[in-house]
């Protein structure tokens, strides 16, 4: 039996795949948020890099990844495709579930594949400084692996109240020579405005993205890099599928279903994407993002444009939304936090190739303990949800079993105070009441 297929190093796919041009429909470009008018390359160049703005605006289907790059990703690349033999046992199905190890890399996260990449084209145009934002602290963290291989700096803006729980995300930074101050801080005005009238905040990731947004704005040397949400970052995770699909042929499968967990939309569609020209050619492929029913953007939000931020300075996006000023509730354990959906996920949920399912934190932490115990390894909370997508999908019909590919996005070993909460029974469901999602959503920006 088949338990687990490595590709060699030189069978590392020398392309990402962009879907953007595959999309029957197309995608809606950003919009200033002053103007209201379509956003061009000239304006959004104060903060990204051109090489990253081409890729976002890029028709091309195929992109060359650079050499620079390609020997970054192989530190870690290409990663593990596994069978889940021991669950499938578990379950008692027939179904197989295979899933793709992104916890391998040096952070134990698919957040590096992009970082890299970022941080490559930004020292190729001069920029010596990247500012981030981060939340949990997986992207920064990725952010500061990656500046530190490139030789650059990095400033990360890290909301407080993770800043305060989750330490040792913090020193793993610090050990790649990363800046790290909790957000809100002295060193922006956006975060001394904020400090004088709430000196006690928790911060927000909305207010640490201005925060970083107005430190790349305000310095010649530095630029800015977002961890999810845009065109390019799910380009670079492509390449999660790329690697996928030449595992899956390996094994001899082809996948029925194919599922992941979406915050920013970013490690289901770099696994989801590559299948996708087969689905449009008719291959019979389901994709399936599950995401919590305390964050329900792809299932309760709306498709609209709206601000990535709370401080509406941003470009507007065109996405499932939940609306810019949505306050997740402090009682999920389980990250996938952001109000938004990438534009590429959004409009593959628009047009009826991904089918969004929302799931419980109870019942997500159950399916990654019973991962843990058969399979061996401790998934991060986030990850859990595409776990219980899985599990669903390979008990759902015992006489019609599927072969069932999900993305394991990440490891938990730094992130265990979600387990210990969900152990002691501190973790509830929640489904976020429609009335309050109404609220926000009407405070939408006016198109
Ligand atoms: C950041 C993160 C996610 C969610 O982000 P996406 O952009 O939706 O992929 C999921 N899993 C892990 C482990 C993460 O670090």
């Amino acid at each position: 039996m088949i338990k687990k297929i490595v590709l060699r190093d030189d069978e590392m796919p020398r392309q990402w795949y962009n879907v953007a041009p595959d999309l029957p429909n197309g995608l809606l470009p950003p919009l200033d948020p002053e103007t209201k008018q379509p956003m061009g390359p000239e304006k959004l160049s104060a903060v990204f890099p051109m090489g990253l703005l081409e890729q976002e605006m890029s028709g091309d289907r195929f992109i060359d990844i650079p050499e620079e790059v390609l020997e970054a990703l192989a530190i870690w690349r290409p990663s593990p495709l596994v069978r889940a033999t021991n669950l499938e046992k578990a379950l008692n199905t027939k179904a197989k579930i295979f899933f793709k190890n992104e916890g391998v890399s040096p952070v134990g996260s698919h957040k590096p594949n992009s970082a890299v990449a970022q941080a490559y084209y930004n020292k190729r145009e001069g920029v010596k400084r990247l500012a981030t934002e981060t939340g949990a602290g997986q992207w920064g963290s990725a952010l500061a692996l990656a500046t530190n291989m490139f030789g650059m700096e990095c400033k990360v803006y890290m909301v407080r109240v993770s800043y305060d729980q989750k330490p040792y995300r913090k020193s793993i930074m610090q050990t790649y020579g990363a800046g790290i101050v909790a957000s809100p801080s002295n060193e922006t005005n956006t975060g001394r405005a904020i400090l004088e009238k709430m000196p006690d905040t928790p911060g927000s990731l909305g207010i640490a993205i201005s925060e970083a947004l107005e430190d790349a704005a305000t310095r010649d040397d530095t630029k800015y890099a977002l961890g999810s949400v845009l065109n390019h970052v799910i380009l670079h995770q492509s390449i999660i599928g790329l690697e996928a699909k030449k595992q899956m042929e390996i094994a001899g499968e082809y996948p029925d279903v194919i599922i992941g967990c979406c915050g920013g939309g970013s490690n289901f569609a770099g696994l989801a994407t590559p299948f996708v020209p087969d689905f449009l050619d008719g291959k019979k492929i389901r994709f399936i993002g599950t995401e919590p029913a305390s964050c329900p953007s792809l299932t309760g939000g709306k498709l609209a444009y709206d601000f990535g931020d709370v401080a509406q300075t941003t470009p507007l996006l065109y996405m499932y939304t939940l609306g810019h000023d949505f306050i997740p509730p402090g009682i999920h354990a389980g990250g996938l936090r952001y109000h938004g959906m990438s534009p590429i996920l959004s409009a593959m949920v628009r047009d009826n190739i991904v089918e969004p399912l929302k799931v419980q934190q109870l019942e997500c932490f159950e399916a990654g303990v019973l991962f843990a115990k058969t399979e061996g390894i401790v998934a991060a909370p986030e990850t859990c949800h595409a776990i219980r997508g899985a599990i669903i999908e390979a008990t759902k019909d015992l006489n019609d079993p599927k072969t069932i590919l999900f993305n394991f996005s990440g490891h938990g070993l730094i992130d265990m105070g979600s387990y210990d909460k969900f152990y002691a029974g501190e973790l509830q469901d929640y489904d976020y009441p429609a009335e309050q999602i109404a609220e926000s959503i009407a405070n939408l920006p006016k198109i």
